[in-house]
């Protein structure tokens, strides 16, 4: 049976996090203060191995979900990754199965090996189509070249369409929402612009640095003429757009300004198999214990399903000063979740 939690929503999406190692230093995500050479990550040994991944990922497929994201941390950083593939593009029931990456390691073989093993789509993270403006952000002098050169693997590849994550923040790269529309024109590749969000507690986030939905699709509009498009599926949380030339679509992820709660079926598994049921978490519950002290599946199933069944998680809708105190300091980072 297919579980539904308290608010009547299914479980229809896993977002596996398979490491909360990275190679960048994105100053809102993990900043070098605290993501610096002394930040212990975790060693190799806590990591969900893939047959543990696998079998999780099959458990949850029996509850209904169908769509898989991998992310991180950096997930091309995680060793064998087209084998971990291979193994989940053939459980029964999973019909999409993504990757997000910030681009760096996704070579030409890479995308192709990917595509090979059944990856369907791949979204990559680019905030600033402005060299200077994206080294700095990106904090370890990545240029915005090179990641382009990863969206034309994966679209040689085949692992299209592709999207592009840009996450705005006031002051930093709002003015990167025209050259974005710009650059992918054309290209088949859909940029989303996504509201900064105060997922984790090291980022110092504050309301003011967000550029609401509607300021972002406004700055489209004096420059071209858009339409809006009904949503990708239920639940889907980025509203869609596209230029009335149809040289472009593009996707707006209003996380704080209109936020989704109400159609969201997502779960997130840590990278050391911790469940969280919200992106905004303080605590997960700890799957691989049962992984590793021999539970049997039907035990892991029903603790999956009575997991969902009592989740109540709506943070975003109930977004106050209140709650963001009640959290602070406690939430769990996104480099550690996964976005
Ligand atoms: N390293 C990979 C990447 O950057 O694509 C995957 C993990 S990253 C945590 C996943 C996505 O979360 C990225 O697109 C990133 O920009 C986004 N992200 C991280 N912190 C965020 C925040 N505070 N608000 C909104 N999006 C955020
Ligand atoms: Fe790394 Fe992605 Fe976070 Fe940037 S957003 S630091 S690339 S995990
Ligand atoms: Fe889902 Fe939590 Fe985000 Fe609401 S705040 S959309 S419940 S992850």
């Amino acid at each position: 049976m297919q579980p539904t939690d308290q608010y009547n929503r299914g479980l229809s999406d896993l977002r596996i996090s398979l490491t909360d190692r990275c190679n960048f230093r994105c100053t809102y995500c993990m900043p070098r203060e605290l993501f610096g050479a002394e930040h212990l990550f975790l060693p190799k040994s806590e990591l969900l191995d893939f047959d543990e991944i696998e079998r999780l990922t099959r458990l949850f497929a029996g509850l209904g979900v169908h769509k898989l994201r991998l992310t991180g941390g950096e997930p091309l950083l995680r060793r064998g990754l087209p084998e971990l593939v291979d193994r989940l593009a053939r459980i029964d029931g999973i019909d999409d199965l993504c990757l997000t990456t910030n681009g760096s390691l996704l070579t030409h073989e890479r995308a192709e090996a990917l595509a090979a093993s059944g990856l369907s789509r791949v979204t990559l993270s680019l905030d600033a189509i402005d060299d200077a403006v994206f080294r700095s952000i990106n904090d370890v002098d990545y240029p915005v070249a090179d990641v382009l050169g990863a969206i034309d693997n994966a679209q040689s590849a085949g692992l299209g369409p592709i999207k592009v994550n840009c996450v705005l923040q006031r002051g930093v790269n709002e003015n990167q929402i025209l050259p974005m529309i710009e650059q992918f024109r054309g290209t088949g590749v859909v940029p989303r612009f996504i509201e900064y969000m105060d997922v984790g507690a090291s980022n110092g986030w504050r309301l003011d640095d967000v550029v609401p939905a509607r300021e972002i699709v406004d700055t489209v509009r004096t420059e071209h003429d858009i339409t809006a498009l009904a949503p990708a599926a239920p639940g889907a949380t980025a509203s869609r757009w596209h230029l009335t030339d149809d040289s472009l679509q593009f996707g707006v992820i209003a996380s704080i300004t209109q936020p989704f709660c109400g159609g969201c079926s997502r779960a997130r598994l840590s990278a050391i198999g911790e469940l969280y049921t919200c992106l905004f978490g303080v605590h997960g519950r700890d799957l691989r214990a049962l992984l590793r002290d021999g539970a049997d599946d039907a035990t892991i199933e029903s603790t999956l399903a009575s997991i969902w069944r009592t989740r109540t998680d709506r943070f975003s809708e109930r977004r106050t000063a209140a709650t963001q105190h009640e959290t602070a300091g406690r939430r769990v980072e996104m480099s550690y979740i996964g976005g």
